[in-house]
């Protein structure tokens, strides 16, 4: 098993285990203080499936290359697990967690199954990544979309970039407050998002 799947592997299952734990009222309220971030991806959900949609079904998907989702090839952030797991059903996590459970064979993402990613939320780089022949086919000539994709990029740092108090690190701390840790905790430890929270708290 290699680092990157012991380290996935274990943070699914403390946030699992931990969710496990709450009553259905703290679950309510993780579920609030996620719900505007929610409205975003479904924003994003929206403008990709407008104008990438056939793009990405044409390049990609019908020829099975799913160039984007290569193996370990993503930073997933603790956080995005979190949210996955409040919008999953037990049985879609039992599956991420059965994934690996095995050493993983083959040069693609361990998450990506027979229809796409498995994750019901997929992490947010995934989300907001566009390869080069998208950028070019579609937003190098729709100023359109273009303008709405960097609207898009800049809501997006409002959950995840810590020069502002934002959702990713809100969880994270959840969670070590309750005594986890784990190594996918960025916003906690690594180090150049730990200067610009310093700097952001003057
Ligand atoms: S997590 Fe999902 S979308 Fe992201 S690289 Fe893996 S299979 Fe692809």
């Amino acid at each position: 098993m290699t680092e990157y799947q012991n380290e996935q592997r274990e943070a699914l299952a403390m946030v699992r285990q931990h969710l496990a734990s709450l009553t259905e009222h703290e679950l309510e309220n993780l579920r609030e203080r996620t719900a505007d971030y929610l409205v975003f991806r479904q924003d994003v959900d929206a403008f990709l499936k407008k104008y990438f949609s056939d793009l990405c079904t044409q390049t990609c998907y019908h020829n099975q290359l799913s160039a984007c989702c290569t193996k370990e090839g993503i930073i997933t952030f603790f956080a995005d697990g979190v949210v996955n797991a409040l919008e999953s059903s037990e049985e879609q996590l039992e599956t991420l967690q059965e994934r690996l459970a095995f050493p993983h064979q083959g040069n693609k993402c361990i998450y990506l199954g027979d229809r796409g990613c498995l994750w019901q939320m997929k992490p947010l780089v995934c989300e907001m990544f566009l390869c080069a022949k998208a950028e070019k086919e579609v937003l190098a000539e729709n100023s359109r979309a273009r303008k709405t994709w960097e609207s898009l990029k800049q809501r997006e740092k409002t959950f995840r970039w810590p020069d502002q108090a934002i959702l990713f690190d809100d969880l994270e701390e959840i969670f070590i407050r309750a005594g986890y840790s784990s190594t996918l905790m960025y916003l906690h430890n690594s180090p150049g998002l730990i200067r610009i929270k310093a700097m952001r708290d003057g």
